[in-house]
């Protein structure tokens, strides 16, 4: 006998869809700032449950560092277009953090983990929820 998971209450899971080229230059990006964290903006479209990513920004004014990196949200220009952010941790653990959680900003939070492949990306929801992730 089979058994579903159970159903997030209220909420329907969200899927992200990544192009090959938006995850190549993540992980470009990530590779790059290693063994800093580097942090990219999402910029995309939100259709029902499927949030497409079409495009990746260097926030103003970010900062680096081996444990945090993050931007002044209040710098950003407002538009609509920008769906949520990308970072990376250089350890091998990809779940967000509180800080994380706490500088949630937008839809959809990616983290890329050490050693930064396809596999090491993982996206969450603003309750710290996992969504999945489609490449294509
Ligand atoms: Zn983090």
């Amino acid at each position: 006998m089979l058994f579903r998971k159970k159903k997030e209450t209220n909420e329907v899971r969200r899927r992200i869809i990544l192009t090959k080229q938006i995850t190549d230059s993540v992980i470009t990006y990530a590779k790059s700032c290693h063994p800093n964290e580097g942090i990219l903006i999402l910029q995309g479209k939100k259709e029902k449950n499927l949030i497409k990513v079409t495009g990746l920004i260097i926030p103003p004014f970010s900062t680096h560092g081996p444990y945090y990196s993050g931007f002044p949200v209040y710098q950003l220009p407002f538009d609509l277009s920008y769906i949520g952010t990308i970072h990376s941790h250089p350890s091998r653990s990809n779940n967000p953090s509180l800080e994380d959680l706490n500088h949630f900003f937008g839809l959809v939070s990616l983290i890329i983990c050490y050693p930064y492949d396809v596999e090491d990306i993982a996206a969450f929801d603003r309750n710290g929820n996992k969504m999945d992730i489609e490449i294509g």
